[in-house]
């Protein structure tokens, strides 16, 4: 440690600090905010960001940065001049006018979105698709790139993944998915899902939700969990993690399922080590092992056997008539059921990643230049067919369902699938070393499995990036093969498939 290093961890604390004050603005502004208040509180997120990003890329930073790099540093030293000089290049590298084209082209699109997705008018949506693919395309070359432009954007959420590495690991996913997808189609298997839909007061959903999450180990005193439209995770420190869900009185298991997984990330969030608050040893890896903590829990744990094994008596308890026809396994194979559908954020956990290799592999060919934006839709429907035996009768519930592009959010879908990769993976890492995992899970004692998470990714914060963490914790590279056989094991029985 020196006295740059220490100047450059000063600095990046202030920085996490506005950027703190920036998330409990944006969680009030989509939980309690009154509606008038939007357009002031744009003005001061702006003004707020502006602050943060000026100080970051200041040059006090870049030569506190210079400096340090003289200096005698320890290992968690390292890793935090590693990443802070990583982002401040990154951040110094961008123009200054692109950064404001940017923001405001994304502001305007996503404007039009809204309108444009309830009208199915791609047509007039396509042009702003365009705009911003452009911008995205500068902004890559400003940033840099090994290999393609794509590599920059994926890297904005992702630091040190490659487009090619994961091409090839999504490849090697696509064929056994949608074998698994076909043959589970074609199994004379239909689990009942009637009771899903009955009436499930709100109140109870979240007395429930809430025990589950403090289940989960959850602290409780260190968040919260309170409602808005789109659920999400947010935190202000290691003892402030703020978790949203939306409940409706006939879709119980969304609110649930919702909870646990925002309580996956808040878990993540809450594990960090407080003494590198503020600073990358205190802070996620990547957004893909961010998502990877969410559906370990959501799904490898909250749509186990073992998990409801000890809290279907405890459903059953909340929501007696509701449940008074139904058997533990028919609950299972419920929560479970796999079923195609147009929407990304209604599907299952098995289908759920076709909608990811479409989206990855479109945007991948829009930065090479061999797909043009007009023909979006039409390649979007050619791929829903392969891949999922439908086909969207209108653009509204298809090419035109997700946000993301309207925000130039280009590199962001394939975390979520890349989460599910790392989640299996690391699953199979904690079972090996926990051989009594399932039953201590089945028994309700979640605690230990935290512990195990904690210990080995959260309390590292960015030691390792996502390729390296995945190696270090695992033993292995990733890759889709974890993935598959989990998806095989679980789905093979519940539709009874054979698999060689
Ligand atoms: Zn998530």
């Amino acid at each position: 440690m020196g006295a740059h290093y220490d100047r450059m961890i000063a600095i990046r604390r202030e920085v996490s600090e506005i950027h703190a004050a920036v998330s409990l603005m944006e969680w009030d502004q989509e939980t309690y905010m009154p509606r008038k208040g939007g357009d002031a509180r744009s003005r001061q997120l702006a003004t707020l960001s502006g602050i943060a990003h000026a100080r970051f890329t200041s040059d006090e930073m870049g030569d506190a940065i210079h400096g340090a790099a003289t200096e005698r540093l320890n290992e968690t030293e390292r890793v935090n001049l590693r990443e802070i000089a990583w982002s401040f290049d990154r951040a110094r590298r961008v123009p200054t006018p692109l950064v404001k084209a940017f923001a405001e082209t994304g502001s305007k699109a996503v404007e039009v979105w809204r309108e444009a997705r309830p009208a199915n008018d791609f047509a007039t949506f396509a042009p702003w698709i365009a705009r911003l693919v452009d911008l995205r395309k500068e902004y890559a070359e400003a940033v840099g790139y090994a290999h393609e432009p794509y590599d920059a954007l994926l890297e904005d959420y992702e630091p040190g993944a490659s487009t090619e590495d994961i091409a090839r690991t999504f490849e090697q996913l696509r064929g056994p998915l949608v074998d698994l997808v076909q043959r589970i189609q074609e199994s004379w298997i239909v689990p009942r899902t009637d009771f899903l839909s009955r009436t499930f007061p709100i109140d109870d959903q979240r007395r429930f939700a809430v025990m589950a999450a403090e289940r989960m180990g959850f602290d409780a005193e260190a968040g919260r969990l309170d409602v808005s439209p789109h659920p999400f995770c947010t935190t202000m420190s290691v003892h402030d993690v703020r978790l949203t869900t939306r409940y409706s009185e006939t879709m119980p298991a969304q609110s649930l399922f919702g909870v646990i997984h925002e309580a996956g990330h808040g878990l993540y969030e809450q594990g960090f080590d407080p003494e590198h608050e503020g600073t990358p040893a205190g802070t996620a890896v990547s957004l893909g092992i961010h998502e990877s903590q969410s559906r370990l829990w959501e799904n490898l744990i909250g749509r186990s056997r073992a998990f409801w094994r000890f809290f279907f008596p405890q459903f059953v308890q909340t929501f007696p008539s509701q449940m008074q026809d139904v058997s533990e396994e028919e609950f299972y194979a419920a929560i479970n059921r796999v079923a195609p559908s147009l929407i990304r954020v209604e599907a299952d956990e098995v289908t759920y990643n076709l909608h990811i290799l479409l989206r990855f592999e479109i945007e991948r060919d829009l930065f090479k230049g061999t797909l043009s934006v007009n023909d979006l839709p039409a390649v979007w429907n050619a791929r829903m067919r392969a891949y999922l035996g439908l086909e969207p009768p209108c653009d509204r519930d298809g090419v035109l369902q997700d946000i993301h592009w309207a925000h130039g959010s280009f590199g962001y879908f394939p975390t979520y699938t890349l989460g599910n990769l790392y989640a299996a993976q690391f699953f199979d890492a904690v079972t090996a070393a926990m051989p009594g995992l399932l039953d201590q899970i089945a028994r309700g004692e979640l605690l230990p499995l935290r512990e195990w998470l904690r210990e080995h990714i959260h309390r590292l914060g960015m030691t390792f990036r996502a390729h390296d963490l995945v190696q270090h914790v695992t033993g292995q590279a990733l890759s889709s093969s974890s993935f598959i056989a989990y998806l095989q094991r679980k789905f093979g029985e519940l539709y009874r498939l054979n698999f060689p």
